[in-house]
């Protein structure tokens, strides 16, 4: 079989394997359940709010329980032993509670810091417990909890299974753990185990490969959920609630750089007469061709919005009012598309800009361009009027 036939064979066997994650997710994001670098902003976003939700919610749990296990501690262990015991457990209880002062902000690496914490601080009392432990020979029911103590990382690392994570991120939060029961086994070298020690190792892999899918399934549902709240599904442009998030974001980017950033507001003339003339359904196929031919016409980072009816919102970044004119006259002379009858579709257009607006709130900006497409309407239609 030639490397085609068989990449091809592969390439089939992954698009079925796609449509058995719920929701079905297309090749391209069938990747981004391995590496996180190519999200969408939104999904990446939407994302990092859930993770640092979770970890408020472990974190709380944590603060709680783990001074509570110092009343077991106390009645099956010997006094300095579970004195220092409960003093860890009270300084990782802090460290819990510390992790609730973190918030859901949209920011991926807030989220990889929060995790990173919720992880480390289990990890490290697991190493301490171990060398406190080591110092005393146990018996019956003490040494019956103490060896309860071994079970920590098993514990954290079916933890990883509540976040939506890609493999890479399962990895890479995993391995500490793997390196902290590898430590634990370091330190018995002399009087080790083996088999029941890589026993326990492997098992703990394995865990955290069922984990791992766990997570990974999860992120596979969250994708086809975004994917469906991200876009309007009538012209496939991005809906309004998203778009305006974008907006947020995008005006906050260039207020940071002080570049430019255009909003343009564009309501197709006369819609309703499709509607009243050809019915909903050429409308709706009217205002799909138009989108369409609008997002092919522009560059790859501008964004198109549907703002609503037949009103869209096109956002360019680092554009300034003059480029974005050019472009959209470039648009306009090259059709908007045409009616059903066959003459042609036309628009009013506004246009704002951040700098020579002096806005740098998005529902300002969006405000002046509106009022300008109003004006444009008020022109006779079928023209864009870009300044007060
Ligand atoms: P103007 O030039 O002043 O903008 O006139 P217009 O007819 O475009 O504006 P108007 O706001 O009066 O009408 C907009 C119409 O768009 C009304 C509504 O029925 C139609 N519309 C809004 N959303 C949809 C949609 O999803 N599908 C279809 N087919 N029509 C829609
Ligand atoms: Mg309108
Ligand atoms: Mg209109």
């Amino acid at each position: 079989m030639s490397d085609a036939v068989a990449l091809k064979a592969i390439r089939i066997r992954m698009i079925k394997l796609a449509d058995l994650i719920p929701g079905a997710l297309d090749q391209a994001e069938l990747h981004w359940l391995a590496m996180p670098n190519r999200h969408w902003v939104l999904l990446s976003r939407r994302r990092a709010a859930m993770i640092v939700n979770r970890v408020r919610m472990l974190a709380f749990l944590f603060a709680v329980l783990t001074p509570l296990w110092s009343i077991v501690d106390l009645v099956v262990f010997p006094f300095p032993l579970w004195f220092w015991l409960a003093m860890a457990r009270i300084f990782a209880s802090v460290m819990f509670a510390s992790l609730l002062l973190y918030r859901p902000n949209g920011e991926l690496a807030d989220a990889y810091q929060a995790m990173a914490l919720l992880f480390a601080v289990p990890t490290v009392f697991f190493i301490t417990s171990y060398v406190l432990l080591g110092h005393y020979h146990l018996s019956a029911i003490s040494a019956a909890i103490a060896s309860g103590y071994a079970f920590l990382p098993f514990v954290l690392v079916a933890g990883f299974s509540i976040f939506p994570l890609t493999l890479l991120e399962n990895i890479v939060f995993a391995s500490p753990v793997l390196m902290a029961e590898g430590a634990a086994g370091w330190m018995r070298w002399s009087g080790m185990d083996w088999p029941s020690f890589a026993g326990a190792f492997w098992l703990l892999v394995l865990i955290m490969g069922v984990s791992a899918l766990a997570g990974i399934s999860q992120l596979a549902f969250m994708v086809a959920l975004v994917r469906q709240s991200i876009y309007d599904p009538l012209t496939g442009v991005l809906s309004r609630g998203s778009g305006e998030e974008m907006l947020d974001l995008q005006l906050a980017l260039a207020s940071r750089s002080n570049a430019p950033l255009t909003v343009v507001l564009i309501d197709i003339d006369h819609f309703k007469q499709v509607n009243d003339r050809f019915g909903h359904d050429a409308g709706d196929r009217v205002l799909k061709q138009f989108a369409h031919g609008f997002k092919t016409a522009l560059r790859r980072g501008d964004i198109l919005i549907r703002w609503g009816g037949e009103e869209f919102l096109l956002l360019m970044s680092n554009v300034g009012v003059f480029e974005a004119t050019r472009a959209l006259q470039r648009v306009r002379e090259g059709g908007m598309g045409k009616r059903p009858d066959g003459s042609p579709l036309t628009a009013s257009i506004g246009l704002a800009e951040r700098i020579s607006d002096g806005c740098d709130e998005w529902r300002s900006l969006v405000k002046a361009a509106d009022t300008r497409m109003y004006a444009a309407k008020q022109r006779g239609r079928d023209c864009v009027v870009a300044a007060g």
